[in-house]
Formats: C-alpha cells, sequence, structure tokens
C-alpha cells in the first residue's frame, strides 16, 4: 500500500454486480473490500445494478443481492441505481462523442473481423483478446450514411488512437500499485454502444461512478485493463477523476476465479449450509484493517 486508507478524505466506494446469478465469495470479497474504505474514511458505499444486457439479468438476482449483502453487514446509501433505467442519459453522451468524431459507427460482423484478423500478418492483441482490425474506421462518410438509411445493423467504436491524442497523456490512481500510465489503445478500438444498445459496460460504468459520487473504484485487478478504457473516458466525457485499487481475485478450490459454475459457493448456498457471515470473512481471508 502506497498510501494508508486512514489518511483519506471521506471516500464513496461502490459495488456494482450484474444481476445474472447469485452473488459468491468472489463478490462478497469486493463488497466488503469497498465497504471497509468507506467505512474507514467514514465516506459512503453505494450499490448499483448493472443490467444493461437484459437479455441475461433477472429481477430475482437484483432481490438475491440486496439480500446476501444485508446478511454480509452491509448497508448501501442513498437509492439503488439501475443502469436499465438510464439509457436515455447514455445515448446522449454517445451522441456527444459521435459529434465530436471519437466514435464511429461499425457494420463489420463478428464473421467478417475473424476473416479479416485471420489474413493480417500480425493482429494486435489485448487483454480481450485481438483488436478490431479497423475496417470501418475511416469509411467516407456517405458510406456511413447509406449504411444507416439501409437499416445494417451497427456497433459504435472508440477511436482509440484519435480519443488518446485528444486526452493527452492520463495516469490511473491505484492506491496499490502507485501511477499507471494510460493506454488509450489496451484494447483497441472497443465498443461503446450499438444501435440497439445505447451503451456498453465500460460506458455505463464512467458515467454512473460519476452520477453516485464515486471517489475511489475498487475492484478485482481482472478489471484492471477496464480502467485504462475508463479513465480516458471520464476525460472524453469531462468527469471527475476517480482513483482505484484493484484487489486480488478469490478462486475457488480448484485454484480457477469463481464463476456460476461454482454453485456451492453462493452465498445463498452457504447461508442454507449454515455458514455464518464471520464464516465468509474467514473463508475468503477479509481482514478489514
Ligand atoms: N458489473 C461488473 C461485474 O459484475 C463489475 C463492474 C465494475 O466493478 O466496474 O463484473
Amino acid at each position: 500500500m502506497i498510501k494508508k486508507i486512514d489518511s483519506l478524505s471521506p471516500a464513496t466506494t461502490r459495488f456494482a454486480p450484474s444481476p445474472t446469478g447469485y452473488l459468491h465469495l468472489g463478490h462478497a470479497y469486493s463488497a466488503m473490500f469497498a465497504e471497509n474504505i468507506a467505512r474507514k474514511t467514514k465516506g459512503n458505499f453505494v450499490l448499483r445494478i448493472e443490467d444493461i444486457d437484459q437479455s441475461r439479468c433477472r429481477p430475482e438476482f437484483v432481490r438475491a443481492i440486496c439480500e446476501d449483502l444485508k446478511w454480509l453487514g452491509l448497508s448501501w446509501s442513498g437509492p439503488l441505481l439501475k443502469q436499465s433505467e438510464r439509457f436515455q442519459i447514455y445515448q446522449e453522451v454517445l451522441e456527444k462523442l459521435t459529434e465530436a468524431d471519437l466514435v464511429y459507427p461499425c457494420f463489420c460482423s463478428r464473421r467478417e473481423i475473424q476473416i479479416e484478423l485471420e489474413s493480417a500478418v500480425n493482429a494486435p492483441h489485448g487483454p480481450d483478446g485481438s483488436h478490431y482490425p479497423g475496417t470501418c474506421r475511416n469509411l467516407e462518410r456517405s458510406q456511413r450514411e447509406i449504411n444507416i438509411a439501409a437499416g445494417r445493423p451497427y456497433s459504435l467504436r472508440l477511436d482509440a488512437q484519435r480519443a488518446g491524442s485528444q486526452a493527452g497523456p492520463l495516469e490511473i490512481f491505484d492506491l496499490a500499485r502507485g501511477m499507471i500510465p494510460v493506454n488509450p489503445n489496451i484494447s483497441g478500438d472497443v465498443i461503446l454502444g450499438r444501435k440497439e444498445v445505447t451503451t456498453s459496460y465500460h460506458l455505463a460504468v464512467t458515467i454512473d461512478d460519476a452520477e453516485q459520487g464515486v471517489t475511489i473504484v475498487t475492484r478485482g485487478e481482472d478489471l484492471l485493463p477496464a480502467s485504462h478504457i475508463q479513465r480516458l473516458l471520464q476525460k472524453l466525457i469531462g468527469l471527475p477523476e476517480t482513483i482505484y485499487e484493484h484487489h486480488r481475485i478469490i478462486k475457488g478450490e480448484d485454484g480457477k476465479r469463481l464463476a456460476k459454475r461454482h454453485r456451492s459457493q453462493t452465498l445463498k448456498s452457504l447461508r442454507d449450509q449454515g455458514i455464518t457471515p464471520e464464516g465468509v470473512r474467514k473463508k475468503i481471508g477479509f481482514t478489514s484493517s
């Protein structure tokens, strides 16, 4: 740790699960981690439901998330923010980014991208696999208009290079790791929205962290690459800078990151097995220092 939590001014932290299943031990760690910083700094801990993928999210999981957090003894301040109620807001920001020429429509299908990548000699790679090869980046405006008028499906991609030069040099301030220079191109031209769904994970998170007044974003270290993109978006949209702490990932007995397949590790099933919230803390080695 390069900075002691207690020395920070009151922080607003958040827990932002997607209601696509029951919370497991990994979520419990993440939620406790965030709540602990808020409590130690006499700040606020807020809750957000990341339910933009309506085909995978279910209301019963939202209820279960609230129940599990209460059972763990974690209480959040303010109203619950649900991303599914905010598409209009995301769309307005996306339109501004498009007007600023930082976002462009991409008409490529997955198959077309695949073929393009297979024929490329040295396709750049990022944490999410190969970068989008940029086929639609330089389409003529008139061609874009023709495609849209013809009703072709499209996604809206960030022009990472242009975004990076407009934003200038940026850093991620991570409480555990120190200053990390932002790589705007870490995942290439990421998708920020689609014709029908006017946001993406990155866009919604960036806008909502500001909406909820979050000052320290805490989450698993697997999401460190996402922080590069979100820090860049903060700057482009003109939102306040957050600081970060990326924590360790809780693994299952098989040594792999906990996921849906680890049904026995959900908080609901542990509770049914008679494990107490204290037992959960011990199991994940959570010390609230
Ligand atoms: N909703 C994301 C998840 O459940 C977390 C996003 C974040 O912490 O930024 O993995």
